[in-house]
């Protein structure tokens, strides 16, 4: 794993006592070095960049706040900067078609030692679209969340799980998971995004997408409900 220091500025100090408990995954639909000048130009950061063959770009010290997440949420996490480090891979389609298995591979390796170092849980290994449904659509529904557990830097669900779960609510379901569910339609859609995006339409224009990052009439659709049980069994834990 190829790794290139490149110094950003856009950064702050961790609260005292602040431990790093969560993992946040992003998109961005620029080459590393192109996401380097936006980063520059609206003085935000993230700890590091995945470029699309593969090299990994360090920006940000682990020990330091950097500056990706925004407002956010995630199983009684409030603003995740403080609690996570963030990784920005590059993807010209803004994570709606495949993403390299080189740039996998080097995902794999860092999200690995990140998550051991910090003893991160793997349920709080979530996408920027995950703790910030209204906002964000990134990394995309063509993210291989499941090929990421399997390579131990995730959770992935159980289908026969589900038939343990006595709760059919959909509202309540996404709390237990971790969702922020003041925004329904934003949550279930992020849901779908990480766990069923079969449910849900590739969008091919970026511009768009960024504009319009869920439907804002969406409503989970039921017969996917077994699979939003065996997560909630998974993440409930
Ligand atoms: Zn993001």
């Amino acid at each position: 794993m190829k790794i290139i220091r490149e110094f950003l500025p856009y950064f702050d100090e961790r609260p005292i006592g602040a431990k790093v408990k969560a993992l946040v995954l992003h998109c961005s639909a620029h080459s590393a070095r192109g996401m380097i000048e936006v980063l520059r130009e609206r003085e935000l950061s993230s700890h590091y960049i995945i470029d699309l063959d593969g090299t990994v770009f360090k920006l940000v010290s682990e020990k330091k706040r950097a500056w990706h997440a925004g407002q956010s949420k995630w199983r009684g996490m409030n603003m995740l900067n403080q609690y996570s480090v963030g990784i920005e891979i590059s993807s010209l389609s803004l994570g709606q078609t495949e993403y390299a298995s080189a740039q996998l591979e080097s995902l794999i390796k860092l999200s690995r030692q990140i998550i051991r170092h910090y003893q991160i849980p793997m349920v709080n290994v979530v996408a920027h679209s995950d703790i910030a449904p209204t906002r964000k659509p990134d990394p995309g529904l063509a993210f291989p969340w499941q090929y990421l557990a399997q390579k131990g830097a995730g959770a992935w669900y159980d289908l026969s799980d589900a038939a343990k779960v006595t709760e059919n609510d959909v509202m309540t379901l996404l709390q237990i998971i971790g969702y922020d569910v003041i925004d329904l339609a934003a949550a279930s859609y992020a849901f779908c995004r990480h766990f069923i995006p079969q449910a849900i339409t590739v969008d091919n224009d970026v511009n768009h997408l960024v504009e319009n990052v869920y439907p804002t009439d969406f409503v989970f659709p039921p017969e996917y409900l077994p699979i939003l049980k065996a997560v909630a069994y998974k993440y409930g834990k």
